[in-house]
C-alpha cells in the first residue's frame, strides 16, 4: 500500500498511524478519500465532531466527520465515519459482526491486530471498487465478518459461508500462528493472507457465479462440484497432489478443491496489486542483475493506463526476486515463497479480468 503525507507538516505516515511523530497532528483515515489525513476537532463544538487539518486557510474543507466508534471506545480503529452516518462504526468496523470476549485477557489485542489486518484488505478492495468506501449511510457492503475464539470443545474453524467470513482469533497469536504454519507445512500464513483467501470465496460468489462465469471457471480450475469436504480431508491426510502440484497451482492448498485454488489465487492477486502499489508509491525502478530487459520502472497497479495483466507480471517477477533477495540479506526466510507458473499466472489473469470486465 501506497505511504501517506502529513498534511500539516509532510512527515511519512504509515496507514495504521493515529497521530504525527514529527507534528503531533491527529490522523484519521478518510475512506472516502482512501487517506490517512491530518485532522482536528471542529472548533466550538464539544459533540466529538471532526474535520480535516489543512496548512492553508480552510480552502472549503467543511465536510466534519465523528472518529469511529472502535476508536472512541477502543483504541482499535483509525476510521473516520461522515457526521450525516447514524452507524458509529466505520466502514469497515461495522461488517464485523461477532467479537471474541473482550473481557478475556489478550483477545483485545488479537482483534485489533485482526481489525488493522481487515482494514488493508479493506483499502485494496475499495481500490478494486470490489466495496465502495462510502455507502449510503447506515448501508453494509462487501463480506461480514465474525471473529472468534476457541471454547472447551468447541474449536473455531476459519471459513466462508454465505457472506460470513469466520476467523480463529488465535491466527493472531505469532507463536500459534507459526505452529499451524510448520504443523501444516505451509510456507506463507499471515493474518492478512487468511482475509484475503477467504475474500475470495466472497467474490466467488457474487462475481463467478453469480455473473453467469462458472463455464469459464471450470474449464480454469475444474468442477467445483467435486465433493468439497471430502476433498479438504484428502488434503489433510495426504498434503498437496499431485507432487508437482507448482505447475499448475499457485500453492499446495490450492489443490485441495477448485474453490480452494480459486482462493489462493484470488489472494495472490490481492498480494501482488499491493506489493506493487508500495512499490511504485516508493518510485521503485529495478533491473534484473544481468538481464537484458533494461530497466523496469514499477507503476501504481490501480493507475487505469497500467492495468494491463501482462505488465503486472513483467513488474511482478523482479520486484519478488528484489524482495525475497533484501530478505536474504537480512537472514530471513523469503517474504514470498512462491514461483508462479505459466498455469498459475494464467488463473491470476483470470482472476484480473473477473474484477476488471463490467457485468455484462
Ligand atoms: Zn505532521
Ligand atoms: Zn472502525
Ligand atoms: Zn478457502
Amino acid at each position: 500500500m501506497r505511504t501517506f503525507r502529513c498534511d500539516n507538516c509532510g512527515h511519512p505516515l504509515f496507514f495504521e498511524n493515529v497521530q504525527c511523530l514529527q507534528c503531533g497532528s491527529a490522523l484519521a483515515f478518510l475512506p472516502e478519500r482512501l487517506a490517512l489525513c491530518a485532522v482536528e476537532p471542529v472548533p466550538g463544538n464539544d459533540a466529538g465532531l471532526w474535520r480535516r487539518r489543512t496548512r492553508d486557510p480552510p480552502r472549503g474543507e467543511s465536510r466534519q466527520y465523528r472518529l469511529c466508534h472502535n476508536h472512541v471506545e477502543y483504541q482499535a480503529c483509525n476510521f473516520t465515519v461522515p457526521a450525516t452516518d447514524p452507524n458509529v462504526l466505520c466502514v469497515s468496523c461495522r461488517q464485523t459482526r461477532v467479537l471474541p470476549d473482550l473481557s478475556v485477557a489478550d483477545n483485545r489485542e488479537r482483534w485489533y491486530r485482526v481489525e488493522v489486518a481487515k482494514r488493508r484488505l479493506f483499502y485494496t478492495l475499495a481500490k478494486l471498487a470490489l466495496v465502495s468506501p462510502e455507502p449510503a449511510a447506515g448501508a453494509n457492503d462487501g463480506p461480514v465478518f465474525e471473529f472468534l475464539a476457541d471454547l472447551p470443545g468447541q474449536p473455531v474453524l476459519t471459513g466462508h459461508c454465505e457472506g460470513v467470513i469466520t476467523l480463529n482469533i488465535a491466527e493472531a497469536d505469532d507463536a500459534e500462528r507459526v505452529r499451524r504454519r510448520i504443523s501444516l507445512h505451509e510456507p506463507y500464513r499471515t493474518l492478512l493472507g487468511h482475509l484475503r483467501h477467504e475474500s475470495g470465496h466472497y467474490y466467488w460468489d457474487r462475481l463467478v457465479h453469480d455473473r453467469g462465469r462458472i463455464d469459464a471457471f471450470r474449464d480454469m480450475f475444474g468442477d467445483e462440484r467435486t465433493d468439497y469436504s471430502r476433498a479438504l480431508q484428502a488434503y489433510y491426510a495426504a498434503g498437496a497432489a499431485p507432487a508437482n502440484w507448482q505447475a499448475r497451482h499457485v500453492s499446495g492448498y490450492a489443490t485441495a478443491h477448485p474453490w480452494e485454488d480459486w482462493a489462493e489465487t484470488w489472494a495472490h492477486y490481492l498480494h501482488m496489486v499491493d506489493l506493487l502499489e508500495t512499490a511504485s508509491s516508493f518510485n521503485t525502478r529495478m533491473t534484473v542483475p544481468g538481464s537484458e530487459d533494461g530497466v523496469n520502472e514499477v507503476a501504481n497497479p490501480f493507475d487505469s493506463g497500467a492495468r494491463d495483466f501482462d505488465r503486472l507480471v513483467e513488474q511482478w517477477i523482479p520486484l519478488t526476486l528484489l524482495l525475497n533477495s533484501l530478505n536474504r540479506s537480512l537472514g530471513q526466510d523469503d517474504a514470498y515463497p512462491f514461483a508462479l507458473s505459466a498455469a498459475a499466472l494464467d488463473k491470476l489473469r483470470f482472476a484480473h479480468d473477473v474484477i476488471y470486465t463490467p457485468e455484462q
